[in-house]
């Protein structure tokens, strides 16, 4: 991995959800311009080797620093360096961002409703794009569906809020629906695919997913992607391809 291709940004805050879970922010190089859904890939010399790895930007493209949204991995190489993490510390940005996880890349069916399933920090990328008006003016509903497997990994639940009201002032299809699987007593505690498949989703949210208006994207655990995108499919929903269909998906990890 050449060095060049990277730029070296400062720690900007660091806020810890639970002992596994962070979220850091970025000074933002100028050059470094990306659209809400996209993925920076992020650089830490461990010894003399620079380790890298792909982070969703929760962020929005018009903010000046960059956020992230990390979990620890036990023993990884990565995370366990990265969790000591401090304001001041240096990492290394890439200059160009990847990924195909955008809101550009649907054309038909046109915009109408909005379905936004993650699992822990696959949630990241879908915060990007709520900090977008344009999001809000083109779809009539959205749904933000956030799994989690305790309560207390339910992270920006109040960033979500305060989204809400600021950029989604009169919207009036705005549904927020965390599912906390390892907790019987949750109002949704089954896994996405299994609550697709009984319409327990559909019900919470008060709208039927239909291949003629929906637009649904997923990103998080791999295991997941594929089962709720088998899970979809078997409703009629087709995966997007240059421009068409319903379904877009991004493993996390
Ligand atoms: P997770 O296991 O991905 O669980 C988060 C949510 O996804 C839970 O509600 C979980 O439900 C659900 N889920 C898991 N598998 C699913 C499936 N096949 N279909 C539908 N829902 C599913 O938990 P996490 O805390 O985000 O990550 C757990 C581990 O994944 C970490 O400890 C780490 O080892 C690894 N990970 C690695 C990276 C990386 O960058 N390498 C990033 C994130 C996570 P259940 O409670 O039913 O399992």
């Amino acid at each position: 991995m050449s060095i060049e291709k990277f730029s070296v940004e400062k720690v900007l805050s660091v806020h810890r959800w639970t002992p596994t879970l962070f979220s850091f922010t970025l000074t933002r190089p100028a050059h470094f311009k990306f659209a809400a859904g996209q993925f920076a890939r992020i650089g830490l010399k461990v010894k003399d080797d620079l380790v890298v790895r792909a982070y969703s930007i929760v962020s929005s493209p018009y903010d000046e620093t960059l956020e992230f949204f990390s979990i620890v991995v036990p023993d990884g190489a990565f995370t366990s360096n990265l969790q000591h993490l401090q304001v001041g510390d240096e990492l290394y940005l890439e200059k160009i961002p990847y990924g195909f996880l955008t809101l550009a890349r649907y054309q038909l069916p046109l915009p109408q409703d909005l379905w936004l399933l993650a699992t822990g920090t696959g949630l990241a990328p879908f915060i990007s794009m709520l900090q977008d008006f344009a999001t809000w003016e083109n779809y009539q509903q959205i749904y933000l569906v956030y799994s989690v497997r305790t309560v207390s990994e339910l992270a920006y639940v109040k960033r979500i809020e305060e989204i809400a009201l600021s950029f989604g002032e009169g919207h009036n299809g705005f549904k927020f629906v965390p599912i906390i699987t390892r907790d019987p007593h949750a109002q949704l505690h089954d896994r996405l695919p299994i609550l697709i498949e009984n319409g327990e989703l559909e019900a919470a949210v008060g709208q039927q997913l239909n291949a003629a208006s929906s637009h649904v994207m997923l990103c998080g655990n791999p295991q997941m992607v594929d089962d709720t995108k088998e899970a979809l499919k078997r409703r009629g929903l087709t995966m997007n391809r240059r421009g068409e269909g319903n379904i877009a998906v991004e493993n996390y990890w």
